[in-house]
């Protein structure tokens, strides 16, 4: 495969595709792993976690420029990229010590229930944040006493076979964490046909997910799915307007809109659209769009020229506003402002993964959660308003598994993530993630 900078069009890397026969090796090393990493005692896997958090920190800054060089991320992002990755292996450490069962009274005798792991998790991530989306499925699968197999993007496999290394580094036994570069329909498909991987966390496009979904479904194989998105930023008329509009290009164009997250649908109450729509427009012509390596740029190119070819597909009129980004080699695509007429537009019902948002009016709070609704999709959101009923009104009416009120942050380490409909299934993340790696085992055991 060669690896290409998204930002230069220039060849960074050489990596050989692994075909169906090596996914088998790589499974079956982590299966014979998986026979001594279930019995390490609780305390030394946390340890051995803690190491790899702290070897990721010392490497930040070479982890950082990889996905710079990689997914065109912009160095502000990739740091903290590389500090989520560090502090998500810290996190997940503490849980090795804390991943207890139950005591529950039952007459003569004593039962008791066992966290168990599953064995070998395969874990294929997508191109968009490559390292820290492969995170979220591998340290809580290893703090639950799992091996892992990682299934990079072809684009994009360089920061988690660097990561591999450093896992062995840090003194993760051979076999426990692996990386398996190649194809989807290959190495993939392998890893969710393999009869000896007995979960897979799949982020992707609804497309392959459902895909996926019913394959696993032959093995009745677990799965976790993080999939597309269409979120809706809904702004009403009494919110702090110049806060909401300044503040909603970066909700759609961090990560030049390859962001499931991306709130790519902007609903304005009616009364305040054109003065909303005035201030975003200043607010899109403000983004930084360059070099990813400059620390003033906001905004890099996107992965691919194919991918650039479908982002443009979108815009089949002209735009209401089109920003600026560099023209000559690299992936590249102004932020774009669409006005569509009609809320069946397929910029407004398709995920773009591309820095296009639509702005539509809305007159009221039902109409604004019937369009935030309208989707297959849901996975996060934005409410903007200073009226707190509302704002809990909509947080609970609005069917998405991540929203924020007069923010638009989605992602913490500590809280849950995930998808509601055709957005995913299951959680990754917070308190619980351990739950999607184990299964529960019940034990009586007779007083007589
Ligand atoms: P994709 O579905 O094309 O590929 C994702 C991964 O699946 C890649 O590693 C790919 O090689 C692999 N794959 C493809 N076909 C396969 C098959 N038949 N069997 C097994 N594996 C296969 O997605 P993408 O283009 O890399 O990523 C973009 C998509 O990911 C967007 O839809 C985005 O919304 C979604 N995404 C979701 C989340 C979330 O948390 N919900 C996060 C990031 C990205």
């Amino acid at each position: 495969m060669k690896i290409v900078n998204p930002a230069t069009e220039e060849v960074i890397a050489d990596i050989e595709a692994a075909d169906a026969t090596e996914a088998d090796r790589v499974v079956e090393r982590a299966g014979r792993a998986f026979a001594d990493w279930r019995r390490v005692a609780p305390g030394d896997r946390a340890r051995l976690l803690r190491r790899f958090a702290a070897l990721v920190r010392e490497h930040a800054e070479e982890l950082a420029l990889l996905e710079v060089a990689n997914a065109g991320h912009t160095i502000g992002n990739a740091r903290w990229e590389a500090g989520n990755v560090a502090d998500v292996l810290d996190f997940y450490a503490g849980a090795p010590e804390r991943n207890h069962g139950k005591q529950i009274p039952v007459p003569g005798g004593l039962d008791v229930t066992f966290q168990e792991p599953l064995g070998v998790v395969g874990v294929i991530v997508p191109w968009n944040f490559p390292m820290v989306i492969m995170t979220w499925g591998v340290a809580p699968a290893l703090a639950a006493g799992n091996t892992v197999v990682v299934k990079p993007a072809e684009w994009t496999p360089l920061s988690a076979l660097r990561l591999a290394e450093l896992a062995l580094a840090a003194g993760l036994p051979e076999g426990v964490f692996q990386v398996l570069p190649g194809a989807g329909e290959v190495a993939g498909a392998r890893l969710v046909g393999h009869p000896a991987v007995a979960k897979i966390v799949f982020t992707g496009s609804t497309e392959v997910g459902k895909e996926i979904a019913a394959r696993c479904a032959g093995q009745v194989k677990r799965i976790t799915l993080e999939l597309g998105g269409k979120s809706a930023n809904v702004v009403f008329a009494d919110a702090d307007l110049a806060k909401a509009a300044a503040s909603a290009p970066y909700a759609v164009f961090d990560n030049a809109g390859q962001d499931c997250c991306a709130r790519s649908r902007i609903l304005v109450e009616r009364s305040v659209h054109e003065e909303f729509l005035t201030r975003l427009d200043e607010a899109v012509l403000k983004v930084r769009v360059g070099d990813p390596r400059d620390e003033a740029t906001e905004m890099g190119p996107l992965i691919s020229a194919a991918h650039r070819e479908r982002v443009a597909s979108f815009v089949t009129e002209p735009p209401h506003l089109q920003g600026t980004c560099p023209t000559g080699p690299g992936f590249w695509f102004p932020p774009t402002v669409l006005t569509p007429r009609s809320t069946d537009d397929r910029a407004f019902t398709e995920e773009i993964f591309g820095p296009v948002v639509s702005v539509v009016p809305f007159d009221g709070e039902d109409d604004a959660v019937r369009i935030a609704n309208d989707t297959p999709y849901g996975l996060s959101g934005s409410i903007w308003t200073r009226d707190v009923g509302r704002a809990l009104r909509v947080a609970r009416a609005v069917e998405a598994g991540n929203l924020s009120v007069n923010s638009h942050s989605s992602v913490r380490y500590w809280t849950p993530f995930g998808g509601f409909k055709q957005s995913g299934l299951g959680r990754e993340l917070g308190p619980d993630a351990l739950s999607a790696f184990t299964e529960t085992k019940n034990v009586f055991i007779s007083e007589e």
